[in-house]
């Protein structure tokens, strides 16, 4: 049975939006998904390491029936795909593509924890999400529209 995924796109070098566009349209070449909704292009200010460029902020909506190893391995590959600056060489990535929620799963591994753990503190996450989910309950029952209205939105802008 095919499983609902919600995927956080973050880009900050090159063509940034771009970059956030042509990946959530790859989702749709990931085997036996779909592509359900996407939802506008935020410009967010960085936190933590601030001496670089605004981000480039998008969440998308999918229809899966990967598992979710399967899934983040396919993320990571448009994360290569997508993700390299053009101007040389061995270029840094420049695109971060997270799963946030894979239904309602709860899990937390070497390799994976769902939901993503640090989506409640980022406006750049809830604020898209909530654009293309408005009704969203996280999977320990807490109401996404409560989460947004108290979230800090400084520095988030809609393009
Ligand atoms: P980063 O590049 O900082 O986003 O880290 C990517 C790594 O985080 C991946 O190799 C995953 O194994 C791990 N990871 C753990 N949970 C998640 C998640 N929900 N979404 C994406 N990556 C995750």
């Amino acid at each position: 049975m095919s499983i609902r995924a919600y995927i956080g796109l973050g880009a900050n070098l090159g063509d940034a939006a771009g970059t956030v566009q042509a990946a959530m349209q790859g989702l749709a070449t990931l085997p036996t998904t779909r592509l359900i909704a996407t939802s506008s292009l935020y410009r967010s200010a960085p936190v933590g390491y601030l001496e670089q460029p605004d981000f480039i902020n998008a969440v998308a909506v999918i229809n899966t029936d990967l598992t979710p190893y399967t899934l983040l391995d396919g993320l990571l590959a448009l994360e290569e795909l997508f993700g390299r600056q053009r101007s040389f060489r061995n270029a840094p990535r420049t695109l971060d593509m997270d799963l946030l929620l894979y239904g309602d799963a709860v899990m937390h591994d070497k390799r994976l924890t769902v939901p993503h753990p640090r989506m409640r503190d980022r406006s750049f996450v809830l604020v898209p999400l909530h654009e293309i989910a408005a009704d969203l309950h996280l999977p320990d029952g807490s109401v996404l529209a409560e989460l947004v209205a108290s979230c800090d939105r400084t520095g988030l802008h809609r393009l």
